[in-house]
């Protein structure tokens, strides 16, 4: 049996001692992502979203599933001081966070015209802003830490293509894209990785019934696998960097989509 106690030479932790912090964790894929971490056994499992109720269920559900320890963090990343006090939280609590999961995010349909520009707003607010705050103020304290530490962006592959009536989810999920890449090159001589995953459509209790209808159908036709995606479709790229086990790895944009964002023109 290896020593767990005794930290390897470029300071990474075993799963049982690292500490993650997983935004938009009341619902979806965060909620997935809360679990596969519990599954694994993180030492230590921060859940942040505004709705505190489902976070205390998702909670539950990780303590069954193997977690060390897990908190509820009420936390609005659209508010520079709800992401502060939430980080705060994480940090003289847990003294160190070694993983992460940047996954809030909000889509609005609608088409450009008909998009206000606080409609634009409350997108970039949240799908951009938001995630540069967490991921600045995640870097802040990986850097201060022996290890350093891993990022996970969660993008969409309408950050690399385009759909109607969506373009500033589109444009907020390409903004995700440059900022993994940017971050990467800044952040690699802290042993800090940032990496993004960009799924394609996944299917969630939201958009289970757009799917079975006649338009979620024909949409589904144009993707090459001929089907969307499950959560269980991310599981083993989404362990890959969230368990340390791709150490070489930083910058990457990985897509997980069946094929749909390299479809023929
Ligand atoms: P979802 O079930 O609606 O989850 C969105 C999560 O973001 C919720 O937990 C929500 O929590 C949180 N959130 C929204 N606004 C927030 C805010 N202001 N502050 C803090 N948390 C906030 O949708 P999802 O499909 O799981 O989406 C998760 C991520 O995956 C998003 O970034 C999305 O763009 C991306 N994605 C999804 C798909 C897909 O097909 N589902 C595909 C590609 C990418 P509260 O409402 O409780 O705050």
């Amino acid at each position: 049996m290896p020593n767990r106690s005794k930290l390897p030479a470029d300071g990474t932790r075993p799963v049982n001692q690292r500490v993650a912090l997983v935004t938009g964790a009341s619902s979806g894929l965060g909620a997935h992502f809360a679990r596969l971490l519990a599954k694994a056994r993180f030492g230590s499992i921060a859940l942040a979203a505004r709705r505190t109720d489902k976070l205390n269920t998702v909670a539950e559900e990780c303590m069954h599933l193997g977690a060390g320890r897990v908190i509820v963090l009420p936390l609005d990343v659209a508010s520079g001081d709800s992401i502060r006090d939430a980080f705060n939280t994480v940090s003289r609590g847990e003294r160190r966070l070694d993983l992460l999961v940047n996954n809030a995010g909000i889509a609005e349909t609608a088409s450009a015209l008909e998009t206000s520009l606080d409609d634009f707003d409350k997108v970039m607010d949240v799908n951009l802003r938001g995630v540069w705050a967490c991921a600045t103020e995640a870097g802040r304290l990986m850097k201060s830490q022996t290890g350093g530490g891993d990022i996970i962006n969660i993008a969409s592959i309408l950050g690399l293509r385009v759909a109607n009536n969506l373009a500033p989810y589109a444009i907020s999920k390409a903004g995700v894209v440059q900022m993994t890449k940017a971050l990467a090159i800044e952040w690699a001589r802290h042993n800090i990785r940032v990496n993004a995953l960009a799924p394609g459509y996944i299917r969630t209790e939201i958009n289970d019934t757009f799917f079975d209808s006649e338009a979620g159908q024909k949409m589904i036709a144009r993707i090459p696998m001929r089907r969307i995606g499950s959560l269980q479709d991310l599981d083993a790229p989404f362990r890959m960097l969230a368990l340390a086990e791709s150490s070489y790895m930083t910058g990457t944009i990985i897509t997980i989509d069946g094929g749909h964002s390299s479809n023929a023109l």
